[in-house]
């Protein structure tokens, strides 16, 4: 067997065994429900931050697999009362910093397709002022009987995956958000940072550090013991869950026997790399990545193989949430690392598509929530400035302009089963960015694929 034939094989055999079920010969037909939906957010994610990882992966615009999507529109993001004016926008190069929405808004408008304030997380205001809790996609999902997940390269009770689970008036929270994804929720897979007792940088601590992430040292202690759990399949019996900690715990889950629920909480603080010390201004990998803490894509994998057991399909949410924390500090090297790393998850994601389901039965969205420090090209403001291609490998001139977010219009992508209805939903045509829809239309699609 030649070497490349080899290569193949064995590159075959990894991708079958990586499916728990056969390729079906008929794909399902495109007029019945969805069978798997999975939404990608890269958290703070402008056409910028995405145009900046291209050029330094490729030293080519729209070099992502998405670019290829079928679907290419842009997003408004704003909050509750807020909006989005095009002419406005283009009008002042200071105004897209105003009236800017947060990762929890946003997401319970990705996740519901409900608008709601800042810091809310999956609740929306009533008339009379008070919040009542609004029906999100994992509990669609389970309610018809499928899986669900969702994996964070931040702590896994963060706004973002908060609001696709549980319900809270405020994002601050963190423990009983926490406590109520493990013990309350039937969610499947859940993934994020805030391991008790590393650092930063991986390096493990004598004494706790803070057990705030996982919801409480009581918690924790019943998750190492292997007892804590809901009921996530409705048989009126708890269903503990199974946890993961080493890196490469995660890599084995990739392929084979998986456990019915998984906890994956890497042995790092609050990020997988984004937090690592070194000089967080230097070149993207100048300071060496941790070596001991799973990549997002790798934590991706484990859950697709946990995920597709179900037969009815799944929900999966997975989010490169540490793109927006570089972003409010104007890391321009890390910041490439991170969307890098989701990039590659994208990548992941469709291979997944392509030799373990199909384009017929499953959605894929890749978006964000809202810019996040007003990334352009060098000589910016008042006008808005490309970015400078300055070639594979070399990170592209590029200035920041705040280190909060913005309402800049972001941009969404999507392929596969229903994503022909996000064209159909477009509200408005941007001078710059062309046709976009709103945020809440992603939860309206997705509901719309499996009805
Ligand atoms: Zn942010």
């Amino acid at each position: 067997m030649s070497t490349l034939c080899h290569h193949l094989f064995a590159w075959l055999l990894m991708t079958a065994l990586a499916c728990t079920l056969p390729i079906a010969a008929e794909a399902t037909p495109s007029n019945g429900p969805a069978k798997n939906v999975i939404v990608m957010i890269s958290d703070g994610m402008g056409y910028n931050h995405s145009e900046a990882a291209s050029l330094y992966a490729s030293g080519r615009r729209n070099s992502q697999v998405y670019a290829g999507f079928p679907v290419r529109l842009a997003m408004s993001t704003h909050a509750v009362g807020g909006g989005y004016d095009s002419e406005l926008a283009w009008n002042a190069f200071d105004l897209a910093k105003a009236g800017a929405t947060d990762s929890a808004a946003a997401a319970t408008a990705m996740a519901s397709g409900h608008k709601t304030r800042r810091r809310v997380i999956g609740m929306v205001p009533a008339e009379d002022g008070s919040l009542r809790p609004v029906e999100n996609l994992v509990e669609r999902a389970e309610k018809l009987g499928k899986a669900s997940g969702v994996i964070t390269s931040v702590p896994f009770a963060h706004a973002t995956p908060a609001s696709f689970v549980v319900h809270d008036e405020n994002r601050k929270n963190g423990p009983a958000i926490a406590n109520r994804m493990l013990r309350d929720s039937a969610v499947d897979v859940i993934m994020g940072c805030g391991h008790p007792f590393f650092d930063r940088n991986g390096r493990q601590l004598n004494a706790a550090r803070s057990f705030k992430y996982v919801g409480g040292a009581e918690t924790w202690t019943a998750l190492q013991a292997g007892t804590l759990g809901g009921d996530a399949d409705g048989d009126g019996r708890a269903d503990p869950w199974t946890l993961i900690e080493q890196r490469s715990e995660f890599q084995k889950l990739a392929v084979g026997a998986t456990p019915q629920r998984l906890l994956g909480i890497p042995q790092v603080a609050k990020t997988l790399q984004q937090g690592r010390s070194g000089d967080p201004q230097a070149r993207p990998y100048a300071v060496a990545l941790l070596n001991t803490v799973p990549t997002l894509t790798e934590m991706t994998r484990a859950a697709l193989n946990v995920l597709d057991n179900d037969p009815d399909g799944f929900f999966l949410m997975i989010e490169g949430g540490a793109v927006d924390w570089a972003s409010h500090d104007n890391q321009s090297g890390r910041l490439l690392e991170e969307q890098l790393d989701f990039d590659r998850t994208v990548a992941a994601v469709v291979r997944w598509v392509k030799t373990c389901s199909s384009w017929d039965e499953t959605l894929l969205i890749v978006t964000g929530d809202h810019e996040t420090g007003y990334l352009s090209g060098p000589g910016s403001n008042p006008d808005w400035q490309p970015l400078q291609n300055r070639g594979h490998n070399r990170p592209p001139g590029m200035e920041w302009h705040s280190d909060n977010h913005t309402n800049s219009l972001i941009p969404l992508y999507a392929k596969g089963h229903s994503a022909d209805l996000l064209p159909q939903r477009v509200q408005g045509n941007d001078p710059v960015r062309g046709p976009y829809v709103d945020n809440t239309t992603v939860a309206e699609v997705v509901f719309a694929a499996f009805d």
